[in-house]
């Protein structure tokens, strides 16, 4: 077997004959038997720095090689099997479920949240009129916190374990196989709940339970060493438990510190969300060579600015803002996209890293330190506005801290109020960020450093601002065997795939 790379002019189709002719000279093999060449398309990725290309990475085989193909394992039937109590319907949660199958366990998955089509009304309800309904929103609800995303399938954790696993069986759910292949995969937000609907329906028929407006309150160590896990209407029971609440569930963080189950403060990431028209971010990262059948262009960088990595966090191209408030009187916002990306906009957050000792006035809450800081930025942002309307600046603007003299239009539903966002976030980050946007603009992406840019509070929901510490090797809780905190609320895991991977690893210690 060889790997090959092959590049096609965006646009066109890359043949079998291009990969067999392409083949025949790798692997030094007569012409005679070109058609005979087996291929496996392995990667496909944009190289936009001269003519726009995709670059295609293809492993080619001759007629005597195997070419092992990788088989997901098949579920079995779990009805009269172990149960285990998963909390959270999210990535990390919903593939424990299914590693769980895999091996013959029950998963019993409690959500507090609705399936994913009833969740959608609350949504609109947010968006439209301002409702936060506290378990049902843009991070509570089946699928968790991705499901109304742009869905990007990035990791940057293939140490965390096989990403294969979790992309082969969001195809079998029914993703785009494109993402087998793309370098920056995503789903977008129009497919999504199938995929999650696809895979509820694969647990329960393989005789896994689901339960939803389920939110639990609290876990119970009994002396038999097994848990009572109560929920607002049941209480439910088994040896192991799996706690997937994601990075919003601040009534788990709080009921551990109650019952003196060990967590800690961990630093986590906050700034803005940045939009620019979709038009401009196209010309600047495809060189002015945008043509409408390519990607719609996406960025990220990373820099340093005082000792601190600011970052660009979740990009969405052709994407729109929302509302990812999960209680009444905070404002945060997030981004997505369809399958498409088609708006025309462009959104991504912009944050600054942010780590316990930063804020030594937030010492006296103890592990819960980083959470107030973020319920306070949270709330300062609401009561600026009153409402879910977002205060938000001209990007130059807010680097010159000067007022903006009218804002640009944006997708953010609920609206933008005109506001010195340089003064409301917290001198830590309005300074760091004062610093990257012009230095983004001049040495990273030319144009970026605009005042047809707008800047709008808040981003804070990045990571967990708390870590729910475990063991190493067995993934249990340091202090409770027997509970696997687990994905990106645990601190373990930041995004769909890596907490995805994150629920395989604490199913498969089970
Ligand atoms: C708008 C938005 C866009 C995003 N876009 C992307 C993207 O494009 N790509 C990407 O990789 N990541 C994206 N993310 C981040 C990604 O969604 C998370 O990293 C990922 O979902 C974390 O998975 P998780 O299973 O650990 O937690 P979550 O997805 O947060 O799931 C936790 C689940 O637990 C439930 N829960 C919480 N508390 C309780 C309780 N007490 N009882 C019962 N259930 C409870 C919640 O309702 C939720 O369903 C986005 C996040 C948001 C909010």
């Amino acid at each position: 077997m060889k790997e090959i790379e092959i590049s096609v002019k965006l646009g066109k189709e890359l043949t079998a004959d291009e990969i067999q002719t392409a083949a025949v000279k790798a692997l030094g093999v007569s012409p005679k038997i070109k058609g005979q060449l087996r291929y496996r398309i392995m990667r496909r990725s944009i190289d936009a720095r001269n003519d726009i290309l995709y670059r295609y990475k293809v492993e080619v085989y001759k007629p005597d090689e195997v070419m092992d193909e990788y088989v997901l394992e098949e579920y079995k039937n779990v009805a009269d099997a172990e149960p285990v109590i998963i909390i959270g319907a999210g990535p990390a949660g919903m593939f424990a479920a299914l590693r769980l199958l895999m091996r013959g366990f029950k998963p019993v998955i409690l959500e507090r949240g609705k399936d994913v089509h009833q969740r959608k009304f609350d949504m609109a309800k947010l968006s439209k009129e301002g409702v936060v309904n506290p378990d049902s929103n843009y991070c509570f609800g089946e699928g968790g916190a991705g499901t109304f995303s742009d869905g990007k399938l990035y990791t940057r954790s293939s140490k965390r374990g096989d990403i294969r696993e979790v992309l082969h069986q969001l195809v079998r759910f029914g993703a785009d196989p494109t993402i087998l292949l793309d370098a920056h995969p995503h789903i977008g937000s129009d497919r999504l709940p199938i995929v999650v609907e696809n895979i509820r329906k694969c647990i329960i028929e393989h005789g896994g339970e689901y339960y939803f407006d389920s939110r639990v309150t609290d876990i119970v160590k009994k002396g038999d060493g097994s848990f009572d896990v109560t929920t607002s209407s049941t209480i439910y029971s088994s040896r192991k438990v799996i706690l997937a609440t994601g990075h919003s569930a601040r009534d788990i963080y709080e009921m551990f510190d109650r019952k003196g189950w060990e967590i800690q403060a961990k630093g986590f990431a906050l700034g803005v969300r940045v939009e620019h028209p979709q038009s401009l971010i196209n010309k600047i990262q495809y060189h002015g060579k945008y043509q409408p059948f390519m990607p719609t262009a996406e960025y990220s960088f990373v820099t340093q600015v005082l000792d601190r990595g600011v970052f660009s966090f979740c990009m969405c191209p052709g994407g729109i803002l929302v509302p990812a408030a999960t209680s009444e009187g905070e404002l945060v916002l997030n981004g997505m996209s369809n399958s498409q990306r088609n708006s025309k906009w462009a959104n991504s957050g912009v944050v600054v890293q942010i780590e316990p000792e930063d804020f030594p006035e937030y010492a006296q809450y103890g592990p819960l330190a980083l959470l107030q800081f973020q319920k306070d930025v949270e709330k300062k942002m609401f009561e600026y506005t009153g409402s879910l309307k977002a205060p938000a600046q001209r990007m130059m603007d807010f680097c010159r801290r000067i007022p903006s003299n009218g804002l640009p239009q944006t997708s953010y539903h609920p609206g933008a109020v005109n506001a010195p966002l340089h003064e409301l976030l917290p001198e830590h980050v309005s300074l760091r960020l004062k610093y990257a946007f012009p230095e983004i603009g001049n040495k990273k992406m030319h144009g970026y450093y605009t005042n047809d840019a707008l800047l709008l509070g808040v981003e804070s929901r990045t990571s967990s601002p708390v870590r729910i510490p475990r063991d190493p090797e067995t993934l249990e809780h340091t202090q409770v065997s027997g509970l696997y905190p687990c994905g990106e609320g645990a601190g373990y895991a930041g995004g769909i795939v890596s907490s995805a991977l994150d629920g395989i690893n604490c199913a498969s210690k089970i």
